[in-house]
């Protein structure tokens, strides 16, 4: 499964410094490059929360 259709991610912000997000996996994530954090997505949904977050 694709981590996310691109509009998906367009309308996606960090949730700590609210930049643009980018695709990372797999496994299905997202990151942030500003705070060098990714998040994960798991069956499709985005988790968007600071105590989600990974270190790239
Ligand atoms: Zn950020």
């Amino acid at each position: 499964m694709t981590a996310l259709t691109p509009w998906v991610r367009a309308a996606l912000r960090c949730p700590v410094c609210r930049g643009e997000l980018d695709d990372a996996g797999p496994p299905p994530a997202v990151a942030c490059p500003t705070c060098g954090v990714k998040y994960p997505v798991r069956d499709g949904i985005v988790h968007l929360l600071a105590s989600e977050g990974k270190p790239l």
